[in-house]
């Protein structure tokens, strides 16, 4: 049976076994999938040494620059996020290293939630590896303004400059914020804090804005409850979660789960957790 996982550390919380293990059953794909703690300070040893039989796996934070750097070949949406967060072993042994976190986000935005984003003005919050991972997928949708908000301002700054060619991306710190806004999406970790960005009321268009948390919780995190109590649309990111993990069981099975009963199951069991 081909063998699969995800690597990180903490790993324990991983929502991925259990969602690759219903679209094994959904597409009757027979294959294991377990999550991995690896080392802090040898991972691509574990890495190396879980391909001399392993067919695929996830990776997670803090090792997706760390796989970057470990793979043979890199997808194009790779190259451009700086990260890896799905590794495929090729028949001839080497590895391949792709990014589906746009592609998850994207499929939720746009397939899930059904919003467009043309001509739309959006706001990302935050300059992690999350955001760099899904800015080329929304400059490629052709928003009319593009506003990386981040607390350290230069790393935004570096992001705007990467990125200029592929649309019209600028940077900002976030007490300059003030205009409405179609749709911000929260690319920070503040939330796994319980604390939010220091953001401006006036940025919501009450029943209008759409307002992303990257995180998702059994309860509405600080951003979305912040959004909510404004009167803006809100959404967290298990669709994303889900939809980035679909990209990533095509990649190594030639075949696409459907992710609505998979996000459907996940979110009864978050909310009975
Ligand atoms: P990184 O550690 O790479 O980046 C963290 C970012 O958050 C930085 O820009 C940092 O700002 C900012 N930040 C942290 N704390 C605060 C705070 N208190 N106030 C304001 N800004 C803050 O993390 P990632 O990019 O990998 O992940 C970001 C989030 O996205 C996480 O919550 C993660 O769970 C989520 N995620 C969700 C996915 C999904 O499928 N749903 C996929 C990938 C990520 P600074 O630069 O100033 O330090």
């Amino acid at each position: 049976m081909d063998r699969y996982g995800v690597f990180g550390n903490p790993i324990g919380h991983s929502k991925s076994p259990q969602i690759h293990r219903l679209f094994a059953e959904q597409t009757g794909q027979a294959l294991s999938y377990e999550a991995l703690l690896a080392p802090l300070d040898d991972f691509p040893g574990f890495a190396r040494g879980f391909f001399a039989e392993g067919r695929g796996a996830n990776v997670t934070v803090p090792f997706k620059e760390q796989a970057f750097v470990l793979v043979d070949e890199l997808s194009e949406r790779a190259q451009l996020a700086g990260a890896v967060n799905t590794l495929l072993k090729r028949d001839d042994g080497s590895l391949y290293g792709d990014n589906t976190d746009g592609a998850g986000l994207l499929h939720d935005l746009l397939d899930n939630a059904g919003v467009t984003l043309r001509g739309k003005t959006i706001l990302l919050l935050g300059a992690g590896g999350a955001v760099r991972g899904v800015l080329e997928p929304l400059l490629a949708q052709a928003p009319a303004a593009l506003v990386i908000a981040n607390r350290t301002l230069e790393k935004a700054e570096a992001l705007t400059r990467a990125f200029a060619d592929f649309g019209p991306v600028a940077a900002a710190g976030f007490d300059w914020l003030e205009e409405p806004v179609d749709l911000i999406i929260n690319g920070t970790s503040a939330s796994l804090g319980g604390e939010l960005p220091p953001l401006a009321p006036g940025l919501i268009v009450p029943g209008h804005t759409l307002c992303y948390d990257m995180m998702y919780a059994a309860t509405p995190t600080p951003f979305c409850q912040w959004a909510a109590a404004l009167g803006a649309q809100t959404r967290d990111g298990l669709g994303m979660l889900v939809g980035q993990a679909a990209e990533a069981f095509e990649l190594w099975r030639g075949v696409r789960p459907d992710t609505a009963p998979v996000l459907e199951a996940l979110r009864r069991q978050l909310s009975v957790a």
